[in-house]
């Protein structure tokens, strides 16, 4: 027989908010079983508290079972926590609670359409959006207390009376409303708990059975962790990816509490790099799939866990991104990033470069959008180059370049790089940039030859290369806008891609102005030069003839360049209406007058070009061998369309049988 110690109403307000705790956050209903655990949690973790001051002896024996009565309809969730006397339930659940649910439902009305970020601060008074009837059975720790059994169905009344309960601890039982029966399903339960309550630090039993992991790694010590177990956790969140590169421990109680595991993962080019992956926690609750407020913009393609209790949630996300402690806690783990890429560039260079690829893409993206980042990293931007170090590049007519200083050599990848196909394509080289412009000061003094694309500017790069110029390789996406971004940085140094135009020691200009027609006194350029012209009758491409230097084998006959400018001005249109920069029709044809099949060419329309062009059969096979040529080189930049593809291949076949006519 029960007593009825007291009937009452719970608000001292009039208006009732169970209709809109019900009605009205229709969404998200499921976690009141994380409110409800992270109660039992609390007053388990409370009694532990009461035991370590001296306050209690007894066993702590902490453990948090869930129970289901499908007949009943019923769901149940028992602690073994610290209980409460009447007083305390009149206090806590009618009192607290209950204007704390008050004053969340006021602030969601308010700001309802925008999402409060893991509806943390409902509380207890959760289990009202899925309930019909709310019971408390409870006995408090303390000596000599007496049990007590709260009810409420909903209404502001609820009912308090002295209850049979003999074992320490709180069971909270929900009958649930018949649109929520799915919450009697083992399989459901087992799958919130595993969303929200799998890392919390009790264990959670479902008929005896436990089904939370319990251990939250972020929040052990980093030294008590191996390799294999940080991998493990790894695999735990992201299933069947790749292994990630790298991993950075948070671990900070001043001035706030952040604790964390951060991955930096390998970076797939289907990654959307705008969307968080970092799994937010409150204490070990989860609380979100992202948290894109509180991690700076340019880690976003990071992945792990971030658990605050100082970060604010029961506010709205755009609130949460102009808190203060919220910044700093970006500015935090911005900081620790860095400090973790510079500690793997100084300890393992090796493992650094073999991550670069990836990594670099993290650095440069931190670096254009974070002031205090890119001054941390600034040092550790490195390029991959092809400059091979003092044991494999020799210099002919290079002696002052210092190969003997160790800060002058690029580190090698020693492990091999496979390539697309999987062969293994060698060593690569990487440097800094300081350290590239110090190797080359005394050739070409603060400029940087650069490559975007190894395939179709690779003649370009072995014309540099074959003149001892060293080239950095550039090719990863966020590589243009990086190279603006290094000339804002470095105003004094200029940067040129490989096929913009041609360094002077590439060409040699004594040739490029012998005469060798004296009657019309034209040098071999001009006469080149008009050749192509009217073979081509192309107004809007440009041609220019040099006299490549002649010991240069890696030099083509001809070559199409792209000024710098008129090339960064085509991609940044094509950026500003969200195309891939199309070839531009503006570019220039260099012509190599020192290459032999130039040569031949001039003798071979020599007469021609003065009288009819193109009539006479050697000029008409000139004329051929022009267009022929200039295919090539656009070949090397861009490749054929279908049209030019078959053009390309019947004027093959027509030269082809011209040269083999006689
Ligand atoms: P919060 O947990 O944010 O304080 P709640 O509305 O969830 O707010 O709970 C209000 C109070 O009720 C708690 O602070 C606690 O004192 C008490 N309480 C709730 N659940 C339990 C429980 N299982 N055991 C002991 N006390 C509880």
């Amino acid at each position: 027989m029960t007593t009825i110690l007291e009937q009452g109403n719970i608000s001292i307000h009039t208006e009732n908010i169970f209709p809109i705790i019900k009605k009205w956050l229709y969404s998200d209903h499921e976690i009141f079983l994380r409110e409800l655990i992270s109660n039992a949690v609390d007053a388990i973790q409370k009694l532990s508290m009461v035991a370590r001051s001296g306050g209690y002896s007894g066993n702590l024996e902490p453990e948090i079972q869930i129970a289901i009565d499908k007949e009943k309809k019923t769901l149940s969730i028992s602690d073994t926590g610290i209980g409460m006397t009447a007083d305390e339930v009149k206090k806590y659940i009618n009192q607290v609670a209950f204007s704390s649910a008050e004053e969340f439902v006021e602030k969601y009305k308010s700001s309802a359409d925008q999402q409060i970020i893991g509806h943390f601060g409902l509380g207890f008074y959760s289990s009202f959006m899925v309930a019909s009837k709310v019971e408390i059975d409870t006995l408090s720790y303390q000596e000599g207390a007496q049990a007590v059994h709260w009810s409420c169905d909903g209404s502001t009344q609820f009912e308090l009376s002295d209850s049979s309960r003999t074992e320490r601890g709180t069971t909270v039982t929900l009958t649930l409303q018949d649109e929520e029966l799915e919450y009697l399903e083992a399989s459901r339960i087992q799958q919130l708990i595993k969303t929200y309550c799998d890392f919390m630090p009790v264990p959670i039993r479902l008929d005896g059975e436990q089904i939370n992991q319990q251990k939250a790694p972020w929040k052990e010590s980093p030294n008590s962790l191996t390799k294999e177990d940080y991998l493990e956790f790894y695999r735990y969140f992201y299933p069947f990816q790749e292994e990630p590169l790298l991993w950075v421990h948070l671990n900070t109680d001043y001035p706030f509490v952040v604790n964390g595991i951060l991955y930096f993962p390998k970076l797939k080019p289907d990654v959307d790099v705008t969307k968080g992956q970092i799994k937010l926690f409150c204490n070990q609750v989860f609380v979100s799939d992202n948290c894109e407020e509180v991690i700076p913009r340019f880690l976003l393609p990071l992945r792990g866990v971030i658990d605050s209790s100082d970060i604010p949630l029961n506010v709205s996300r755009s609130f949460l991104q102009n808190d203060r402690t919220v910044r700093r806690i970006a500015d935090y783990i911005a900081k620790k990033v860095g400090d973790r890429l510079k500690e793997l560039y100084r300890d393992d260079r090796q493992e650094y470069i073999r991550g670069w690829q990836d990594l670099g893409t993290f650095v440069k993206f931190g670096s254009l959008n974070d002031d205090k980042f890119k001054k941390q990293v600034e040092d550790i931007l490195i390029y991959r180059t092809t400059w091979q170090g003092k044991e494999t590049q020799t210099f002919a007519d290079a002696p002052e370049v210092q190969v003997q200083s160790a800060e002058g050599d690029a580190w090698q990848d020693i492990s091999p790089k496979p390539e697309a196909d999987g062969t293994p394509s060698g060593t690569a080289s990487y440097t800094t940039l300081k350290e590239y412009l110090e190797r080359n000061q005394s050739r070409h003094e603060n400029r940087v030859f650069y490559c975007t694309d190894e395939v179709t500017q690779a003649t370009y790069v072995e014309l540099h290369k074959s003149q001892g110029l060293e080239v950095l390789f550039m090719d990863s996406f966020i590589d243009s806008h990086f190279v603006s971004f290094l000339e804002r940085e470095h105003p004094e140094v200029k940067f040129s891609r490989v096929d913009a135009d041609l360094d002077e020691t590439l060409i040699d200009s004594d040739k490029s102005s012998e005469i060798v027609d004296p009657t019309t006194n034209k040098t071999r350029g001009e006469q080149i030069k008009e050749l192509f012209q009217q073979a081509l009758n192309k107004p809007k491409l440009t041609i220019r003839t040099e006299a490549l230097k002649s010991d240069n084998e890696a030099a083509p006959p001809a070559m199409v360049l792209l000024p710098e400018a008129l090339r960064r001005m085509q991609e940044l249109n094509a950026l500003l209406q969200q195309q891939t920069a199309q070839f531009p029709e503006e570019h220039v044809l260099l012509v190599n007058t020192a290459h032999p099949l130039i040569q031949n060419l001039t003798k071979l329309s020599q007469g021609s070009i003065l009288q009819t062009a193109g009539q006479s059969p050697s000029g008409e096979l000139a004329n051929l061998i022009c267009q022929h040529v200039y295919d090539l080189a656009l070949m090397a930049q861009k490749g054929f369309d279908a049209d030019g593809m078959k053009a390309f291949v019947e004027r093959s076949n027509q030269v082809l049988t011209r040269l083999t006519q006689n």
